[in-house]
């Protein structure tokens, strides 16, 4: 064992004391030791602003939280493909940070977009996981750059929201280095975040939090890894085996608890006090460190400054992807009518954890105002939540009745597109389809605003005349948006993720949704743009697309082993920024891999006429693949295409470049797996996939104890929703109340609530009930209820009152 940088402290500490500073205080604080002089450290969301709950906690973001600003979301981000201007980003919610006393900084979340549906992609970066990892990277060193800790999360594999607590993502070892942790990896070293989270979910049959495989072997021994890993909240399955993982912090606090469990193992030997001490020592490094930054002269945040910078984030961002014969920018001759729901109430964060109550929000009725635009009508032309709106059409259309062209605000709902659930489909609802339909109908110059958080269908691509993405702006958004319309702010942001003509054509779609235990990542590389480029499938938009009001000429590519030069010149008549991107690819490889990879990219601004030189280095990820035989990462002898291009479909210019191998030895022979090597990864067969993953196909199904599949045996990890099977009729009942309740709301009520419950209740695990109740619901009284669920039901409810009463004396006596 290391030496403890905190050894006298710790030798003051009773083995109590240290258990106990293992799990939370209470929902968002560690516990503080006054004796000892160490404090209790604040933990808070998110991701794009801070969610400090100053009286009622909770995860789901029911409850408001102090005022901050809402900056533009991680996808809106990493559109602008610009780390400087996201550390600067990461900077700003830093300094709100400590103004409002935070330690840890949940965020930012790095998980890959495997499939268009996941509800939470709002949140994550990117289908890459270069883009992914230097966001990541960017954001984590503004963020600790005010002295705090940024927080990288859901490590790993974290990519469905369904069932997102006991989930078993099955994936092979290859495919999760590269795709799956390769962003997390460079979050690391590149970023050096001191704090990572755990995910909910399992990898390969173990639980992320207490994966050995995952948090010890990879993270602190490849990766060197040496600050603190807490649980993603109410994740933490078996305390003592995620202790000896490393994984310091459990949160929220459960009480006596899980501190018991670790006392116990203490004491019988199952685990070393070392284990423990070092655990501690780590903690308390971040504790220590962390609060340094408040020690430090403390001023309240400028509120109107951090709002421009949203703005500015937002214009850098916003992605304009059709403007035929030059309907935007709009001028002051144009006249022109602003429609849609949105446009009177924006849509411009997600719904969750990452909620955030915003300092000032901008509305685009009220900023039109300030455009001096020749406006000649306004109106909401449909409802927000997908309702019939045949009258709201016709009004629609009566306001637009004067104008020459017509901008329409349309976007998913925050309902539909939230942490916790996956949406069905990609669609947009009916009746904004039908306005646009209308509208084109009518002869109107049509441009199309749109405000959502991830991939959306767009069936009217063609026949609009503008289509500008504006993703989720943040609260200064609604000027961003009208900037860019009137041409004051020339676009300049690029899609991080491919949007396919259909969401069948996405290759995780034949695993994606799971409802079994287990979800199996057959596609493997087969993410976003890595699977349409080498299946040569036709797409709406590629990877890195995005058009400004200029135009950009590549020219004179230069190769060489330490990168790439170009010169890229600004063909047009205004200036304007140009993102080149740089991609790698190796044919006839002898191991199966994407025909093109992003390695690399530059964000230049060009004035009108000039012409300036990227430069864009190799890395050591440039080159390489996780060899399984050799268990290593290697590099393939061969010539491989090097192209420099404005997306990842239009390679305006490439060169060839020899690069020696590490080794010969191959993870297999490629014979073996024709459809990985294909590149049409649909229908995999299971010898293929059991072969990448070295092992069989776990099946996935509940355990039923009845051949009419219809009782299960409820233990820890069984789900409020499987509970529908319980041998016991209290569990069928406890299930079914839960499931009417959530279709009774999201028919009749409130649909944000019916959210809510599916987000917290109905894919909790029966050790969520007792993990995230603050310690309301005591481990031992846990086991009563599983008894009762089982069909013991008067043993059962005896023993969950009896374990209570217990309870509650024991706390006594400890203080
Ligand atoms: C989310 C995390 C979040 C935490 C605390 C969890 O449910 O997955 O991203 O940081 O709650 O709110």
């Amino acid at each position: 064992m290391s030496e403890l940088k905190y050894s006298k402290i710790i030798s003051k500490l009773s083995l109590s004391e240290k258990a106990h500073l293992m799990t939370g205080k209470d929902f968002w604080q560690t516990l503080n030791i006054d004796r000892e002089g160490i404090p209790s450290i604040f933990l808070a969301d998110g991701p794009h602003g801070i969610r400090k709950q100053a009286a009622a906690a909770d995860h789901l973001g029911l409850n408001k939280s102090i005022p901050a600003t809402c900056f533009p979301t991680a996808a809106t981000m990493a559109c602008s493909w610009d780390p400087e201007l996201g550390e600067e980003l990461g900077k700003l919610l830093g300094e709100e940070a400590v103004c409002q006393k935070v330690n840890v900084l949940l965020g930012p979340g790095t998980n890959l977009k495997r499939s268009p549906l996941c509800g939470r992609n709002f949140e994550y970066f990117s289908e890459d996981p270069i883009l992914a990892g230097k966001m990541a990277a960017s954001y984590i060193r503004g963020i600790q750059s005010n002295g705090i800790s940024a927080c990288v999360k859901h490590f790993a594999c974290n990519n469905q929201e369904i069932n997102r607590m006991t989930l078993d993502s099955i994936i092979d070892e290859r495919t999760m280095r590269e795709n799956y942790l390769t962003a997390f990896e460079i979050a690391v070293k590149e970023g050096k975040t001191k704090t990572i989270m755990s995910s909910y979910n399992l990898i390969n049959g173990i639980y992320a939090n207490e994966n050995k495989h995952l948090l010890v072997d990879i993270l602190r021994k490849e990766w060197g890894y040496d600050g603190v890993v807490v649980t993603d909240w109410g994740g933490n399955n078996n305390r003592v085996d995620a202790l000896e993982c490393r994984n310091e912090l459990e949160m929220p606090g459960v009480k006596e608890d899980t501190a018991n469990d670790i006392i116990e193992a203490v004491k019988s030997g199952r685990i070393t006090e070392d284990v423990l001490d070092e655990n501690v020592d780590s903690l308390l490094k971040l504790v220590f460190d962390t609060e340094e930054a408040f020690k430090r002269e403390n001023k309240p945040f400028d509120v109107n400054a951090h709002h421009d910078f949203a703005r500015r984030a937002a214009e850098e961002s916003i992605v304009l992807l059709e403007n035929k014969n030059n309907v935007l920018p709009l001028s002051s001759e144009d006249k022109v009518a602003f429609i849609g729901e949105f446009f009177f109430k924006p849509r411009y964060q997600g719904a969750g954890s990452s909620v955030v109550n915003e300092t000032k929000l901008e509305k685009p009725i009220d900023e039109l105002a300030k455009c001096g635009l020749n406006v000649v009508g306004t109106a909401k032309g449909f409802k927000r939540y997908g309702q019939k709106s045949k009258g709201l059409i016709k009004k629609a259309l009566k306001a637009s009745e004067n104008a020459d062209k017509v901008v329409v605000y349309l976007g998913l709902d925050e309902v539909t597109e939230a942490e916790g659930l996956d949406r069905e489909n990609i669609n947009l609802s009916n009746s904004q389809i039908e306005l646009v339909d209308a509208l084109v109908n009518a002869g109107k110059k049509v441009i199309v605003v749109l405000s959502c958080g991830s991939v959306i269908d767009l069936p009217f691509a063609n026949k609009v005349d503008g289509l500008l993405h504006a993703y989720l702006t943040g609260q200064a958004g609604a000027s961003a948006v009208l900037n860019i319309l009137t041409g004051k702010v020339n676009p300049s942001g690029k899609l991080a993720e491919t949007y396919p003509f259909a969401l069948v054509d996405v290759a995780s779609m034949d695993n994606f949704p799971s409802l079994k235990r287990t979800i199996e990542y057959r596609e493997a590389y087969g993410v976003g743009y890595r699977y349409f480029e080498k299946a040569k499938l036709d797409v709406r938009y590629p990877f890195g697309y995005g058009l400004s009001y200029t135009d950009f000429k590549y020219s004179d590519l230069v190769v060489d082993e330490n990168g790439i030069k170009v010169t890229v010149t600004n063909t047009g008549k205004v200036d304007g920024k140009e993102i080149v991107q740089l991609y790698v690819g190796l044919p006839n490889s002898k191991v199966i891999r994407p025909s093109k990879e992003l390695k690399g990219f530059t964000k230049v601004n060009i004035k009108a006429g000039e012409s300036v030189e990227v430069t864009i280095p190799f890395d050591d990820k440039t080159f390489r693949y996780f060899n399984t035989a050799t268990n290593k990462w290697e590099i393939e002898e061969g010539d491989y295409i090097i192209s420099a291009a404005p997306n990842s479909r239009d390679v305006r210019l490439f060169s060839t470049l020899h690069v020696a191998g590490t080794t010969e030895k191959l993870p297999y022979d490629i014979k073996n797996l024709p459809t990985y090597a294909s590149g049409k990864l649909r229908n995999i067969p299971d010898d293929e996939f059991k072969l990448l993953l070295g092992h069989d196909i776990p099946s996935g199904e509940v355990a039923f104890i009845n051949k009419k599949k219809t009782r299960i045996i409820v233990d820890y990890n069984t789900t409020v929703l499987e509970l529908r099977y319980a041998k016991g009729w209290l569990g069928r009942l406890f299930s079914g109340a839960i499931r009417f309740l959530i279709w009774l709301l999201k028919a009749f009520g409130n649909k944000t609530l019916a959210n809510t419950l599916i987000m917290g209740v109905r894919h909790q695990p029966m050790r969520g009930l007792s993990r995230f109740s603050g310690g309301a619901i005591r481990w031992k009284q846990l086991d009563g209820l599983i008894m009762a669920f089982n069909g013991k039901f008067f043993k059962g409810i005896h023993k969950f009152f009896k374990e209570g009463r217990l309870a509650k004396k024991q706390d006594k006596l400890a203080k």
